[in-house]
């Protein structure tokens, strides 16, 4: 077996998601579980999520959604956008609840509400664009959408919710500008005399950092995972790294002073030494340019070096004149003795965010995961 693996702490997910509940209360929380729960296995993260003490799960995708089915979770799922007409008939089928925000979106997911006569209503979100201008209604369209949703016998009107641009920016002011627009909608809604029975508008950052965008639920994702939404949120909740990314050294060698290293041999050590080969690269989600923007691994219990560039399968690590031998253990993010890294390090080195990181890490790394003691 390849000696790679990502290890997935599922008690770290449960003790993060019961952070945020206790923070978010009395709101609920969804757990967001999109995008193979951020790199962290959907099901499993789901599952833990669940056991923290979340009501509810999110997705990006019908399909996303069909796999927590397919795994016998049978807690609530929202897909987040208005899904496409031929995804429809399996959304309706799993039982997901659905978003909208334009009147076609409405009119098919009605029809195929239809289709499977007999069934429950469909569960349906109205998304309102309050300025990120992603997805969602234009705050004028929401009354004549809401009022399409309650004219539909096989839908249900369950909440009404917005996305914020900028909570990750805890000076900015626009958030509170997203949340006004927002409530006008809500007014305007209430006023054509249409129950809205939830609304909710925060993601982690906004739970986390802005009690008025909290609500009745929360849509977190991130935190679940404990990773921060942004350094300017740095420890503001205490959230628990759930994801480490280790490897076993493949091979070592001596390399003599000023021979270079890896694609480009632009990494040229001055003085001989010993460079450790790792067997894992961008093709599982290591960006090429982590080597030559600083990044490091713990091995032996120091920070080393990444050696040039990543190729697609392999890194080089500079271990100066240190023992190593093949099959040493390798972090490349979580912690070894004292040290650690972290998916937000690789961010700030690589001028992207932690997100991106935990999601590039691809399926070829095989999940270990831990459950809770
Ligand atoms: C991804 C997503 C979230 C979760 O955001 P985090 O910053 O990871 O908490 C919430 N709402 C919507 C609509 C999303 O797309």
């Amino acid at each position: 077996m390849r000696p790679v693996w990502a290890e997935v702490d599922l008690g770290a997910i449960a003790a993060n998601t019961a952070a945020l509940v206790a923070r978010s209360s009395p709101a609920r929380v969804c757990a967001v579980v999109k995008a193979d729960g951020y790199g962290h296995g959907a099901v499993a993260s789901a599952r833990a999520a669940l056991a923290g003490g979340a009501d509810l799960l999110a997705v990006a995708l019908v399909a996303e959604g069909a796999e927590l089915r397919e795994a016998g979770i049978d807690a609530r799922v929202l897909v987040l956008s208005q899904a496409s007409p031929d995804e429809l008939d399996d959304l309706v089928a799993h039982g997901l609840d659905a978003t909208v925000y334009t009147d076609e979106g409405i009119r098919d997911l009605g029809a195929a509400a239809a289709r499977r006569a007999g069934g429950p209503r469909v569960r349906v979100h109205l998304k309102v664009d309050t300025g990120m201008h992603r997805v969602g209604a234009q705050p004028a369209d929401a009354v004549g959408l809401a009022k399409a949703v309650d004219a539909d016998a096989a839908l249900e009107l369950a909440s009404a919710f917005t996305h914020c641009a900028v909570a990750d920016e805890p000076a900015n002011p626009f958030t509170d500008v997203q949340l006004a627009r927002f409530d006008a909608v809500l007014g305007d809604i209430a006023r054509a005399g249409i129950d809205v029975p939830c609304q909710h508008a925060a993601n982690t950052a906004a739970a986390i950092d802005h009690p008025g965008a909290r609500r009745d639920l929360v849509r977190v994702g991130i935190g679940l995972y404990g990773i921060d939404p942004s350094p300017a949120l740095a420890g503001r909740l205490p959230l628990t790294p759930a994801l480490s990314l280790h490897a076993r050294a493949s091979h070592v060698k001596r390399v003599a002073a000023g021979e270079g290293i890896s694609y480009g041999l632009r990494y040229r050590p001055e003085r001989e030494t010993t460079i450790a080969t790792v067997p894992l690269g961008y093709a599982d989600g290591l960006p090429r340019r982590l080597g030559e923007l600083g990044g490091s691994v713990l091995l032996g219990g120091r920070r080393r070096p990444i050696a040039g560039s990543v190729t697609m399968d392999q890194i080089l690590v500079d271990c100066g004149d240190d023992p190593v031998e093949v099959g040493d253990e390798v972090v490349l993010i979580g912690r070894q003795g004292d040290l650690e890294i972290t998916a937000a390090d690789w961010a700030s080195q690589l001028g992207t965010i932690a997100y991106e990181v935990v999601c590039a890490i691809s399926p070829r790394v095989p999940r270990r995961y831990r459950e809770p003691s």
